[in-house]
Order: structure tokens, then sequence, then C-alpha cells
């Protein structure tokens, strides 16, 4: 195979090893969320992963994203939980797939294509219960209660979850948290006394299966701790493995006298003879154009500082006067998990959100389809 510039390895043991931190913390099932391309990891292999590991279920936000898991092989419970009016009911009915609805409106599709199809559709209710994003309204509760109640009465519907979504998972003590319980637990319980009681009742996200084991419920539905990142720092790394390593080779190495301007519009100028090393690895590859003069590479076991603008497939490191001891060739790792050996620490996914003011979610899901993904 041709091998790309930029490799992203995933370290499956590591995800393995995860899901078994999450259970153990959390006491409960495991619902591996794996949308947004397993948050760029891969959602096949992570799907295969965290089953084999003793995940129960998965969840992806679009029916599109559970179907492409189907379509893979996955034979595994899948709940899909983001919808417009015209996504695929009538696929994710024939898929055997979990749809959760967030509205009368939603649950009336799903209604029509179980019924269209001449079966019982799957069903998992979704409550807003305070995060005001999807999740049914508490002004169409009623609706949809005595709607559902309904249905699975004529067996067009078998309920199997409720759940809902946390506005403040990453701030455990944060009262919101419990009062979001609370009105989950009135769903539930309103809904029991319809006639319909799901099998899994979830809202507890990575931050809340870690710290707040009183709020799984019988299933929680971790992502970001899957994928090794701690979801509430202050609280440590929970035992979590980080499972991408973002690496490459340094593509060349060429000397720069003093004052030559580096990259696009001269942003940086060498302020004195220097050695340069370019990595083939640009925001093309989901590598932040906002990291450059920021980002350091690690080469052998030292950070070289990228210098210039980080260009679409390419960015410059200054490997100082004597240029290091770097080779073409070298191993370049971008981000990965942070080892303790000699030299410098590699950064990590975190680093660099933290560098440029947003969350470790958005770096790795948007390490997009260009590097390649190898699974170790
Ligand atoms: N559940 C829902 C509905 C989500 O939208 C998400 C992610 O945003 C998750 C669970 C997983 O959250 P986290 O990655 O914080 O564990």
């Amino acid at each position: 195979m041709t091998i790309a510039n930029l490799i992203a390895t995933v370290d499956l043991d590591a995800i393995a090893h995860n899901v078994g931190v999450l259970r153990a913390r959390s006491g409960a099932e495991v619902i591996a969320v794996v949308k947004a391309d397993g948050y760029g990891h891969g959602a096949l292999p992570v799907a295969r992963t965290v089953l084999a590991a003793g995940a129960q279920a998965l969840g992806t936000a679009s029916i599109r994203e559970a179907r492409e898991l189907r379509a893979g092989g996955i034979d595994a419970h899948i709940t899909a939980w983001l919808h417009r009016p015209d996504s695929d009911y009538a696929g994710a009915v024939a898929d055997g797939i979990d749809v959760a609805v967030s509205s009368p409106r939603q649950l009336t599709a799903v209604i029509d294509a179980a019924r269209a199809a001449g079966t019982t559709a799957t069903v998992t209710v979704k409550v807003d219960t305070g995060l005001a994003r999807s999740g049914i309204a508490r002004e169409e509760w009623e609706t949809a209660a005595a709607q559902l109640a309904a249905a699975v009465a004529e067996e067009s519907v078998r309920l199997h979850g409720v759940m809902c979504h946390l506005a403040f998972g990453d701030e455990p003590d944060d009262p919101h948290n419990d009062l979001q319980a609370q009105r989950l637990d009135d769903a539930v319980a309103d809904l029991a006394r319809r006639g319909a009681t799901p099998r899994v009742v979830h809202m507890s996200n990575s931050p809340a299966a870690l710290t707040r084991p009183d709020l799984s419920r019988d299933a929680v539905r971790p992502g970001l701790a899957l994928y090794g990142y701690s979801p509430v720092p202050s609280r440590g790394d929970f035992g979590l493995i980080p499972a991408m390593t973002l690496e490459t080779q340094v593509a060349l190495v060429k000397k720069a006298d003093a004052g030559q301007g580096v990259s696009y519009n001269h942003t940086w100028h060498a302020p004195a003879d220097t050695v340069l090393g370019v990595i083939p690895a640009g925001y093309a590859d989901g590598v932040p154009r906002q990291l450059s003069g920021r980002l350091q590479v690690h080469i052998g076991d030292r950070l070289f500082p990228s210098v210039g603008r980080i260009c679409m497939d390419q960015l410059v490191v200054d490997l100082g006067p004597d240029g290091g001891g770097v080779r073409e060739g070298d191993r370049a790792v971008l981000f990965g998990p942070s080892s303790a050996a000699d030299g410098d620490r590699v950064p990590t996914a975190t680093d660099w959100a933290d560098q440029i003011g947003t969350i470790d979610y958005e770096i790795i899901s948007r390490i997009g389809s260009r590097p390649q993904r190898c699974y170790v």
C-alpha cells in the first residue's frame, strides 16, 4: 500500500483498557460512543475493540453512522440520537437500529417506518432535562409520552431506553447534574405508569461516568474517555491511556541563513544561521493553523519549535544551528501519549487544545480522513 505522509497510529489495547476503567468506575453497562468516526480513531475498529472489551452497546449521532457500523458487520445494539426530518428512519428500522427520539414528530416517523415494514421499531426516548439541545421538550412531553405508550401497547414500538445528556458533566459537583438526574427519573417513572418500561436508563458521559457513579443508572455513555483523554483533568487521568499517536517522518533538512523568512508571508525570520526541518503535516490533516509558532514536534527525544505559518500540508521546525542531530527520515511525533521516559515530553492532544483555547474533543475529531490510520 502507498503510505500517507501523516500516520495516526491507534493503540486498540489502550481503548480496551479504557473500557475496563469506565466499567469499573461507573459500575454500569458501557454504551461506547463511536460517532464522528470514533472521535477520529476509526468507528469500525473501535467498535469491534470496545465490544470485545465488554462494552454492551454503541452510540452514534446519526442513523447514517449507525448503518455504516451495521454494514461493517457490527450486530451489537446501536443507538442513534440526532436526526433531521428526512433522516432514514426506514433504514434504521430495517437495520434494527435503536432510534432515540427527541420529539413527537420523530416518534411518528419511526412508528410509520415500523408499520410500513410490518415490524416493531426499537426506540429510546431522549428527554431534554435541561441541556436545551436535542431531547423531548417539556411542553411536548405529554404528547410524546401518550403516543409512546400507545405505540408500545400496539407493539409498533419496543421501548429500549430512556436517556438524557448532561450540561455540566465536566463539573461533577454542579447541582444541575442532580436536577437533570431527578427529571430523568421522573420521566422514567411517568412512562412506567403508562405501561412503558425501558430496559436501560442512562445519562452519564465520560466525566460523569468517571466521577459520579451515583448517576450511572443502568448504563453510561462515554466517548472521550474511551480514547484515553481525561474529561476532568483537575481530577487526574483516571488511569486512562490515550490511544492515538500522530506521527510522520522529517521530510527535508536544510540550512537557513540568519534573517531568512520562513513559510508564507515570512512571519518568522531566522535570528541566526540555523537548520530547518520540513514536517509533512498541515491543517488539511487536522493540525490547527492557530498552532503556528506554538506547535512543538518531538524528534528523537527532543522537542523542536515550529516556525512560520503552518500550511495545508506541511510545517517547518527550527532544528537549531547544529541541526539537533536530526536527519531526514527521523520519526517526528506531533502528539501522542506522553511517556515519562528521558528527554522532552511528547505533546498531547490536550496540550494542543489548551494552546489554542479549545478542547481535546475538537482536536482528535478533526484528524480527518487524510492521515492514514494504523492499528496496533
Ligand atoms: N452522549 C451524547 C448524547 C453525546 O452527544 C456525547 C458526545 O458529545 C456523548 C454521550 C459522549 O460524551 P463524552 O465524549 O463527553 O463522553
